[in-house]
């Protein structure tokens, strides 16, 4: 067995000591003499692990009780749907476009009412983050939306919009459990777990339970309805079963390693490696502000579009995989996730001068 560093914007990388656990339990979990993947959700064994994984989950992120945490299917993209059926009673709401999956939420929106471009910072590709200090929102909105770490241009909000009182919602898929969060300044936080939580399949939303209501937009199907999935703690129907159970396992090594503030601490050290390189590069460019630089997602490039190619193709051979950025935008991308270790990035770095040292003319 030989296992790649693994730079992948997702599915990507996980704990090597996950998916250990998971290949020990995969044939007779815990005595019960069958996979995870083969017990009924409704089992006494099945409730332990949901009731745990979220129990787990609200540990890590000193979720308050008054916030719902819904283990839910349909990936983020479907989020960009259910939060404004779910939210627009004045069908209006403002959005900040930092990026492509910005962008698709607000586009998804513009399905179901007004949805007001608030900043974007499409004019510079997505290369930073605008000033939220005074954005044009008015009293009629019914939420402002965010897309806190935009996985692809590799930004990341610093501090949080000013949002006149208006509830933030936030897509964090890319930064979720990658440092401490303070849950209450949000109405809802949401993100596809692929990224930097477990497999695909699952997102996961918390959510101020007086945004959980029976009144949202007429049409509104059961399943997206926010209410039939806190009424029934996330099994109104049968949940992504095992992927609630490899996220248990990754929760618990959260726990393990420390928590939330340590991972922070360590995904700090881990993207300086990488920032300090680019910095002092001749040959490779950050492509993102300083000031609003993501820690998860660090894209990157030559400036010659052969020597990128050149580049992914011999960071392939040397054991770093994906590191080709977005097919929208090229060049290269690192994303380096609480599951990837420091040596990982200290490898890509070694392997970056190197080629810096062939390739500079
Ligand atoms: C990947 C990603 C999405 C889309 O996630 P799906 O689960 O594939 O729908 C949305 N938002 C962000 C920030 C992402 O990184």
């Amino acid at each position: 067995m030989s296992r790649v560093y693994n730079f992948s914007a997702g599915p990507a990388v996980l704990p090597e000591e996950v998916l250990k656990q998971a290949a020990e339990e995969m044939l007779d979990y815990r005595g019960c003499g069958m996979s995870v993947m083969e017990m009924s959700h409704r089992s006494k064994v099945y409730d332990d692990i949901i009731k745990t994984a979220e129990a787990d989950f609200r540990e890590l992120l000193n979720i308050p009780d008054n916030y719902k945490v819904l283990f839910l299917q349909g990936g983020a993209s479907q989020q960009f749907a259910a939060i404004p059926m779910n939210l627009m009673r004045n069908k209006k709401a403002g959005y900040i476009l930092t990026g492509q999956w910005a962008k698709k939420a607000y586009q998804e929106a513009k399905l179901y009412g007004e949805a007001v471009e608030l900043a974007s910072s499409a004019d510079k590709t997505f290369s930073y983050i605008p000033d939220c200090s005074d954005l044009p929102i008015t009293e009629d909105m019914d939420y402002v939306y965010i897309c806190e770490n935009n996985t692809i241009y590799g930004t990341k909000y610093k501090t949080l919009p000013n949002t006149k009182g208006k509830d933030l919602v936030a897509d964090v898929s890319s930064c979720f459990l990658s440092e401490p969060m303070d849950v209450t300044k949000y109405g809802i936080v949401y993100g596809g777990v692929q990224k930097n939580v477990g497999p695909a399949g699952m997102v996961i939303d918390i959510i101020r339970e007086d945004l959980i209501r029976d009144d949202v937009l007429p049409g509104t199907p059961t399943m997206l309805k926010f209410k039939t999935q806190a009424d029934n703690d996330s099994l109104y129907n049968t949940p992504p079963c095992y992927t609630i159970y490899i996220c248990g396992l990754v929760f618990k090594w959260l726990k393990n390693m420390g928590g939330l503030t340590e991972m922070q601490k360590r995904n700090e050290e881990k993207a300086a490696i990488l920032y300090d390189f680019l910095d002092s590069s001749k040959l490779f460019k950050g492509t993102v502000v300083k000031e609003d630089r993501s820690l998860m997602n660090v894209p990157f490039i030559t400036g010659d579009e052969e020597l990128d190619k050149k580049f992914v193709a011999e960071s392939k051979a040397a054991g770093l995989e994906n590191l080709k950025g977005h097919r929208t935008v090229g060049g290269m991308r690192a994303s380096i996730y609480n599951a990837m270790p420091k040596a990982g990035v200290e490898k890509l770095v070694e392997f970056m001068a190197d080629f810096e040292k062939k390739n500079l003319k």
